[in-house]
Order: structure tokens, then sequence, then C-alpha cells
């Protein structure tokens, strides 16, 4: 999945650090991120690859996170000009195949929103500051502390004997089959945003939960909980319309190999379709 950089090893502990002139920054631009493409690789800018026009680029730059050795910073001045860098859409990371950087762009963006919505404070109205300590802004003024958003979602696979339930969205980009999924509410379990998505979206009662993975969406800015559970009762679906445009029960020779290895949505489809022991996963 796009989490899986191994044998890269990501790691965001906050510290309080600055930047050098071999660190590496990201920069965004709306949906756009600063990058070289050679090949069919991604590069990042160093802070030296920018210094002659931008000596200033240091002074401000947010720690954000390491791969490795290299340190990330993200850098919020817009626009950046050196022969050689261009503009991308992030949202590229969530088609292409898995690559450790492409998990460090998606990464970099939502962090970079979350910097975005909260340059003042929602209570008061006071600019923010960032605490030197952990990855947290606060209000000097009123004292409220503001955390990264990472919203819980859950997706589910729901299986009957050799058939699972496979849908597809009404009205968006991704035209391959998805499973049910959809945001925790607030005062409830997963298991119950599970029940509930399920009885929303296609009509049908689940029994036998079993949690499979988890993974990191930052496209979203969600934390995505992945369950299979089996059908309990009558199978046929009532479609929610405004939601999916198709909901279909597959047997596992029907179900098509997965194109992309990077959503835990393709792992789960993939997992059923080659038989793995749900019960045993
Ligand atoms: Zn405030």
């Amino acid at each position: 999945m796009i989490q899986d950089i191994g044998p890269r090893i990501f790691n965001n502990s906050y510290a309080d650090k600055k930047a050098a002139p071999e660190d590496l920054f990201l920069a965004y631009e709306g949906d756009a991120i600063l990058v070289r493409e050679e090949k069919d690789k991604l590069w990042y800018p160093s802070f030296a690859d920018f210094e002659e026009k931008y000596p200033h680029l240091r002074e401000q730059a947010i720690f954000l996170f390491t791969i490795d050795e290299i340190n990330y910073f993200l850098v919020k001045e817009q626009g950046l000009e050196v022969q050689g860098w261009i503009y991308v859409t992030t949202n590229r990371f969530r088609t292409e195949p898995k690559y450790w950087r492409s998990f460090a762009g998606a990464v970099g963006a939502q962090l970079n929103r979350w910097y975005e919505k909260h340059r003042f404070c929602g209570r008061c109205g006071q600019p923010t500051e960032s605490s030197a300590k952990e990855r947290m802004l606060y209000c000097k003024s009123c004292g409220l502390d503001i955390y990264p958003t990472i919203s819980p979602c859950v997706i589910v696979a729901i299986h009957d004997g050799d058939r699972l339930l496979l849908t597809k969205y009404t009205g968006r980009a991704y035209k391959n089959y998805a499973l049910i999924a959809g945001f925790v509410e607030v005062g409830e379990t997963l298991e119950d945003g599970v029940r509930r998505e399920v009885m929303e979206e296609v009509g049908l009662k689940v029994k036998n939960l079993k949690f499979y993975k988890s993974q990191p969406w930052p496209f979203s800015d969600s934390l995505l909980a992945g369950f299979f559970a089996e059908l309990d009762g009558d199978d046929a679906i009532t479609l929610q319309e405004d939601e999916l445009s198709l909901g279909v029960w597959l047997h596992r020779d029907e179900i098509p190999p997965a194109e992309s290895h990077i959503s835990l949505t393709s792992e789960m489809q993939e997992a059923f379709r080659l038989g793995r022991n749900i019960s045993a996963l």
C-alpha cells in the first residue's frame, strides 16, 4: 500500500529542526507540488537548489518528517521559479504505481492543508503559533491547542460464501470497483460505523466483523480501518443512489485483478479474490 515504503523508513517524530542547505523541501501551490521529473522518477528540491534565487527559504521552513536520513521541510512560499522545476498535481499520487516519493508528497500535502487552514484561531481569530515540542498550533490569546486533522473512516468488504459485494461511486473520477466506505460519526465506534454505512449505502445487515488493516489516506485527511464482514440474512441490495451507481455481488472468479496496489480497498479485494482465508487474517 502507499504507506509501505520499506526498506525506506518514514519517521514523523516531531522535532524543532532548522533547515540546512542539503535538506529537501516540499512546496505546494493549490493541489500542485514542486518537483523535477526525470524519466519515471520524481525529485524534490533541496534548499541549495534554490539558495541563489531564494536565499530566505530556510528561515521560515517547517520541519515535516524524515525518510531514512533525509529531512523534509515545508516551504509556504508559492510561485517558485527555477529552471527545471515544475509544479505537478498531487492527485497523480492516488493512481500512480507505489513510489516512496509519492507518499512523501501526499503526506506533506495533508500537513500543508492543515497549516493553511489554521493560520488563525477558530475561536478568537488571532494568528496561531507553532509549538516547539510537538506537531501542534496554539493560540496565545485564548489558549486553544490545534492538532493535525485526521478523520477516521471505515472500509467494508461484505462477503457471502464465495461472493463479495462490490460497488461503483456516482460522479467520481475513480471508476474501478470499490468497497463500502464512509466517515465515522461523532460518538460512534468503528464497528457501529461499519454497520451504519453498510445499511445506508446498500441496505444490508452484516455480522462477524473482522478488522483487517489500517491505512493513512492523506488525500482526504483520513485514517482508514478495513473490515471484512459477513452478510447477515437477505442479500437484496438497496442502493443509495446519490453515493453509488452500482452495487453487485461478484463470485471471486469474476472479480478483476487489482490494477493498483496502493490502496487498502484494492488490497482487500485482492485478498478475497485470491481466496486468502479471511477468518484467519
Ligand atoms: Zn484564540
